[in-house]
């Protein structure tokens, strides 16, 4: 156990000597927790054989998963880039700071522990008062993937922090709840056409709006397409709570219905929860199960998911039953998410 050093900050009123505090541990290759706009990061210095090593290890996460480079400063990118092409410059002039990774070719100094042994970099400018001092009061590009333990739900608040990784880091800054709740948005900008490996909140048509040509990998929507063919069981750890989740899919019937039909049907001792947005919330009542409230929109679903999934957990919930979120743009950010979190578990209504 380390004796983890734990400070409370306002985003809007950063005191630069708490930072320095922080920026002090990064420069004596610990590991901080600190908040981002998407969700809370575990970081060390990525140029740092020995400190990436130490985010693996609070992590439990399996060496071959490469960490995103966090910069304070977009000219920073030119200090790990091999080359930052035209249309990679206009992503990084509309997004930076904000909640988009560009995976650009690796200058030869970035560690291949930084970057799973590949020979491309994965970079952010985080849009976070917070982060952002950290990162430039410490002036080190900081790895930091999400603060769980490996194939956990990404930490979105200062309780699931501090109950999951206090004792596992050298320091923890918690402020409040994540603006945008998911994990950025990852473009590789090294193919051919500049490809979607992971979905977050900028969407394919903001992205659209920048560049001419760019798709979503196949493999992540290819799953959606075959979720109803694929056998529940199935192994994928990754964003899982304990419950045992099951997204319901509109088909004959309506979706409440077939929810309260699946509830009737369960044994009487199991502890049974549905998430669902605001509007929806009065249909599961007196239903003899905790109803979780995922928000009024899809931003605030995003936003409230990981928070929720962890509550899950919090009050020993076995099995939860969830709309599928149906739509694009940032609804397939979320599916993305709570597929996983489900290991594909949909029925149809
Ligand atoms: P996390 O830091 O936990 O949010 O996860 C980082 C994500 O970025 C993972 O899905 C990685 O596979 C992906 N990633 C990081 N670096 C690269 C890279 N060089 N090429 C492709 N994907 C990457
Ligand atoms: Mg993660």
């Amino acid at each position: 156990m380390k004796n983890t050093i734990i400070k409370q900050m306002d985003e809007n009123a950063v005191k630069i000597d708490d930072i320095k505090i922080f920026a002090n541990i990064l420069k004596e290759k610990g590991t901080v927790i600190f908040p981002t706009e998407t969700v809370y990061g575990i970081g060390a210095n990525a140029l740092d054989v020995e400190s990436a090593k130490k985010i693996y290890e609070a992590k439990g996460r399996p060496s071959d998963n490469p960490l995103i480079c966090h910069i304070g400063k977009k000219n920073q990118v030119y200090d790990i880039a091999r080359e930052v092409d035209e249309k990679s410059k206009a992503l990084i002039e509309e997004f930076w700071p904000g909640p988009l990774t560009i995976i650009l070719k690796k200058k030869e100094h970035v560690p291949s522990i930084t970057t799973g042994g590949l020979d491309t970099v994965a970079i952010r400018m985080p849009k976070n008062n917070i982060a952002n001092a950290l990162l430039r009061e410490s002036n080190i590009v900081v790895a930091a993937p999400s603060a769980n333990i490996s194939g956990r739900p990404s930490p979105t608040t200062p309780e699931h922090v501090i109950s999951e990784m206090d004792g596992r880091v050298d320091g923890i800054i918690v402020s409040k709840i994540c603006d945008v709740g998911l994990e950025s948005t990852v473009i590789d900008m090294t193919l051919d056409i500049p490809t979607i490996l992971r979905p977050g909140k900028i969407t394919l048509t903001d992205l659209k709006k920048i560049l001419k040509n760019v798709i979503i990998d196949p493999a992540i929507l290819k799953k959606e397409e075959n979720l109803i063919a694929k056998a529940p069981g199935m192994k994928y750890t990754h964003y899982s709570p304990n419950a045992k989740i099951t997204i319901i899919r509109k088909k004959d019937k309506n979706i409440d219905e077939k929810i309260k039909e699946l509830i009737l049907n369960q044994e009487q001792n199991l502890n049974i929860a549905i998430m669902c947005m605001e509007d929806d919330y009065k249909k599961y009542q007196n239903l003899n199960s905790l109803v979780f409230n995922l928000g009024k929109n899809l931003d605030e679903v995003a936003k409230n998911l990981f928070y929720t999934l962890k509550k899950l957990d919090d009050n020993k919930v076995d099995l939860a039953y969830c709309p599928y979120f149906e739509g694009e743009e940032i609804s397939i950010a979320i599916m993305n998410r709570l597929l996983k979190a489900s290991g594909y578990r949909v029925l149809e209504s």
